[in-house]
């Protein structure tokens, strides 16, 4: 079997003061390479705090966490910033694009970061093109709708070829059309590339979408939860097919 990510019993505890909030109190699973994932649960529950050491934006208290293949749960903050920068592509909620440039800088900026020179703009217009956006390149996000955006932040996060996409209620801020869209082209971004999908979301909807979803309970595992659905169920939204292009940004490393 082959695991992108295996986290064994990972803790977080944070310190305010005198009093320690355990917002993730050893919650252990593995997800495959190629899996569609959501993390569900209630306010609360250790879902942005589950997704931060996914992403390694921070690090356990406790606990190892493997992401594909390496131990990153004792690394420093630079070794960890070098790992979230080859391996993780973020999507947030409310897009986070730097609104003065165009959006091709922005889909640059993960290669300007990983130190890649050659043939970055090449890079930045493919991944642009895969998510439909071949036509959009000097626009700045205000001068494009919101499904637009998101589709930047989405181009963005594949750019570096990551072995895992990290959205944070990708469709939270879209009506529920354009967020089909995006779904649709997650969805399609996974199937093409196989890069494994975790979405953390309140929305039915689109945790149905998955194959699996993963639920967070006063920051334990609700272990009935984490089981593999058989089927995706197909959802009673009108569908407009994203448009991805297959060839655009292969051929780095996987
Ligand atoms: P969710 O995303 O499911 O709403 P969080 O992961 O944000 O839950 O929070 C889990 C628990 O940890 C909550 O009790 C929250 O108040 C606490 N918490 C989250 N971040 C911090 C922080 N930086 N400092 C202190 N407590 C925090
Ligand atoms: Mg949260």
């Amino acid at each position: 079997m082959d695991n992108v990510i295996e986290v064994n019993g990972i803790t977080k505890v944070y310190k305010m003061g005198e009093v320690e909030v355990h917002a993730l109190c050893g919650v252990s699973f593995s997800i495959e390479r190629g899996e569609v994932v959501a993390i569900m649960g209630p306010s609360g529950s250790g879902k942005s705090t589950l997704m931060n050491m996914i992403g390694c934006l921070d690090r356990p208290s406790g606990g190892d966490y493997y992401l594909d293949g390496e131990l990153v749960s004792s690394l420093t903050d630079d070794q960890l910033a070098v790992i979230r920068n080859k391996k993780v592509g973020f999507v947030f909620q409310s897009f986070n694009l730097l609104s003065r440039v165009s959006s091709l800088a922005n889909v640059e900026l993960p290669l300007r970061y990983a130190g890649i020179t050659n043939g970055r703009r090449d890079l930045a217009r493919a991944a642009l093109e895969s998510v439909g956006l071949g036509d959009r390149i000097t626009h700045r996000p205000t001068e494009l709708s919101g499904g637009q955006q998101q589709r930047v932040a989405v181009a963005r996060a594949i750019v570096n070829n990551p072995a895992i996409i990290m959205a944070d209620e990708p469709t939270g801020n879209l009506d529920s059309k354009v967020g089909q869209e995006i779904m649709d082209l997650l969805l399609s971004l996974n199937k093409e590339r196989g890069t494994t999908l975790i979405i953390v979301t309140h929305d039915a909807n689109v945790a149905a979408q998955t194959g699996r979803v993963i639920r967070l309970i006063d920051g334990h595992l609700d272990e009935e939860s984490n089981e593999s659905k058989p089927k995706p169920k197909p959802v009673p939204v009108k569908r407009k097919r994203a448009k991805v292009q297959k060839e655009a940004g292969e051929g780095s490393e996987s």
